[in-house]
């Protein structure tokens, strides 16, 4: 919740629908226009009138974006990005050569590619651990982390990091915080509340909601050295999302918590579904009380998203005979969209992947449960 100019505070459904869009004062619009423009004209004093000078500097549309998102996470402030990575590499930006980073074991294999095939050349020092016992990352700190990078639900194991006890650990360390919320979006998740320093998000997907734009949000609880650093990567080094994809994201997020609860309604039946299957040998979704991180998800989020994986029995080929025999879900790379998604996990992640070969990951959309169900029931059959 926001507080307002009468002193009282908005709901994250009102937020949604309008922090950072009023309606249009030139026109009166309801729905914001698209200020495509590059440039504005300075006032005869040689100021400029509205706050804009130039695009890649600041537009319209990006500001209204960054303010809506800081609203929802109840932030200071917020950068908007052309891509999820590009907010990971924005934030590694602002480390100096030998600094210390610790992220999740199971962070999101497109974090380590871009710390390796990007900042190679830094000397970064980098350490990947179990971030489901807080203890391992405790144990894991240098004299020279700078920062530490969560994920939480991870990607695609949906493992669980508890944020209040590692905002903790990195406080006491004087270490910067940063939580990827992606999967949890701020509908289920208010990391800034429990204590981290910033919240990162591809907006690629929940946020902007319907597959069709790529996006990144970075929003600081108050203003830090890492998220100057990051809005001088933004500005200064060009990292900007064009007029129109920052329109679409900000279109999306209106609809954001109605689409987010009722894929977490389906995720969860899904979830049950699939667990008691006898073609499935375990299913990674933090709804599931059989889940090790299930207790700390229940503290931390409102429910427990849309995005679950599971091991079919069998191998990579088995995986890729369910995969293969889906309907209604279509195979394809990516969450939050409208359309339910399946994918084969280890091979979008290539060679050096650690995800387990017989796991399929699903992004739970907008059709119906049952008739969701019924199509991994039959692709489920196809196993002999
Ligand atoms: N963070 C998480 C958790 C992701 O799943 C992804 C992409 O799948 C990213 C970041 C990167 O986002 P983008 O693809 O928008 O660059």
């Amino acid at each position: 919740m926001a507080p307002t100019s009468r002193n009282r505070t908005r709901h994250i459904e009102t937020l949604a629908v309008h922090a950072g869009q009023p309606v249009d004062p030139a026109t009166s619009a309801v729905a914001s226009p698209i200020y495509l423009s590059t440039t504005f004209e300075r006032g005869v004093e040689g100021d400029y009138p509205h706050g804009f000078s130039y695009s890649r500097d600041d537009n319209p549309n990006r500001a209204a974006l960054e303010s809506c998102v800081a609203a929802l996470e109840g932030g200071g402030h917020a950068l908007a990005f052309p891509s999820g990575i590009a907010v990971a590499a924005a934030v590694l930006q602002a480390l100096r050569p030998g600094d210390h980073v610790l992220a999740p074991s199971d962070v999101y294999h497109g974090f380590r590619k871009a710390v390796n095939g990007v900042f190679d050349h830094m000397g970064l020092q980098t350490t990947y651990v179990d971030f489901s016992d807080p203890a391992n990352v405790a144990g894991a700190l240098r004299a020279n982390t700078r920062l530490i990078w969560m994920e939480t639900p991870s990607n695609p194991l949906l493992q669980i990091t508890d944020i209040a006890a590692i905002a903790e650990i990195a406080r006491k360390a004087g270490v910067t915080t940063v939580c990827d919320g992606t999967f949890a979006t701020p509908v289920l998740q208010q990391p800034l509340e429990l204590g981290v320093d910033m919240v990162a998000h591809s907006s690629t997907k929940y946020l902007a909601g319907h597959s069709d734009v790529v996006g990144g949000v970075l929003i600081c609880r108050k203003e830090n050295a890492v998220f100057d650093h990051a809005r001088r990567s933004q500005r200064l080094g060009g990292a900007v999302p064009s007029p129109f994809d920052c329109w679409l994201t900000l279109r999306g997020i209106a609809t954001l918590p109605c689409r987010v609860r009722v894929q977490a309604t389906s995720a969860l039946a899904i979830a049950e579904f699939l667990n008691q299957h006898r073609r499935v040998e375990r299913v990674f979704y933090p709804g599931l009380a059989s889940h090790p991180g299930h207790e700390t998800a229940r503290r931390q989020m409102s429910m427990f998203g849309g995005v679950l994986s599971f091991l079919v029995k069998g191998g990579a080929s088995e995986a890729m005979q369910v995969a293969g025999s889906t309907e209604v879900l279509i195979r394809a790379t990516s969450l939050g969209g409208t359309h339910s998604l399946i994918e084969h996990r280890a091979s979008t992640e290539g060679p050096g992947s650690r995800t387990p070969q017989n796991l399929l990951r699903l992004s739970i959309g907008l059709e119906n449960t049952e008739d969701l169900i019924a199509d991994l029931d039959e692709a489920l059959a196809c196993l002999r």
